[in-house]
């Protein structure tokens, strides 16, 4: 049983209290950003007088996953999809993958990484529940299950139907998400995508990365550069005599 978010547009007044907790959990340097970077994992936003959270959606089955070559990022079975720097190579196909358009890039680095929000896994892990749900105030933001999150969303509807459109966003957007939404306008007007497939994203990633320019070319690289890597393994563990090519291989 996966957890995740709901967040309630009707309910959020935009107070931050959400994005502060963020970067205290997760020790991120700096002020909020205005929008998502690697360095502010989620914001609030208004428009058209609604406010509404901008942050990972925690995909069913993530295309950000799916198109990583080297497996740094990953659906836990909680549900949290996570990243793991020290296995990232830095193509950056995840950012370009993404539907919802969500992991950043730390441009300024020598060694950039991608930041986003993780759910907070470890806290997921101990059974609490997200800093950012923790710290809203008004119920805005609201961490379970995403079976007692759908019942909450469909409850809120049911109960002040004049207050909402009738629709959750997220429990079918790009194959259903972890992250769930309600609010009082057309989630268009909030800026999410309204357009993203039913289906898994993820099922056509191939589609996906080939409209990423040099995508077989940088893939095919890739491919040699671990072929090359584990066939020179293999052969400085068969020892010094074995024939290499390299320094370690040549007599002296
Ligand atoms: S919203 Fe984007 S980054 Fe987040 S899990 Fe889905 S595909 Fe990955
Ligand atoms: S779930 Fe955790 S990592 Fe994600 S936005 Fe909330 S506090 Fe930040
Ligand atoms: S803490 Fe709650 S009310 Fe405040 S901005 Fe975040 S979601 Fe909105």
């Amino acid at each position: 049983m996966s957890v995740g978010l709901l967040f309630d547009s009707t309910r959020c007044v935009a107070c931050g209290a959400c994005s502060t907790a963020c970067k205290e959990q997760n020790k991120l340097p700096g002020p909020v950003d205005p929008e998502p970077t690697a360095r502010t994992w989620t914001t609030v936003q208004t428009l058209e007088g609604q406010n509404v959270r901008r942050l990972c959606m925690h995909c069913l089955v993530p295309t950000c996953v799916s198109v990583c070559p080297v497996g740094a990022l990953a659906r836990t079975p909680e549900g949290p999809v996570v990243y793991d720097g020290g296995k990232c190579m830095g193509c950056r196909y995840c950012m370009m993958a993404c539907p919802f358009g969500v992991p950043k890039y730390e441009w300024d680095k020598p060694v950039p990484v991608v930041g986003k929000c993780i759910l907070c896994t470890s806290r997921v892990k101990e059974g609490r529940p997200t800093a950012c749900a923790e710290a809203c105030p008004y119920g805005a933001t609201v961490f379970g299950t995403r079976e007692q999150l759908a019942k909450e969303a469909r409850k809120r509807i049911q109960e002040s139907p004049s207050a909402y459109r009738d629709h959750i966003y997220g429990l079918g957007e790009a194959g259903g998400t972890g992250v769930l939404m309600i609010a009082a306008v057309p989630f268009e007007k909030l800026g999410l995508r309204t357009d993203v497939p039913k289906d898994p994203p993820a099922m056509r990633t191939w589609q996906v990365l080939a409209n990423i320019p040099d995508f077989v070319a940088v893939w095919g690289c890739f491919l040699y550069g671990v072929h090359w890597i584990t066939a020179r393994r293999e052969e400085v563990a068969s020892g010094p005599g074995a024939g290499g090519h390299g320094p370690e291989g040549r007599s002296s």
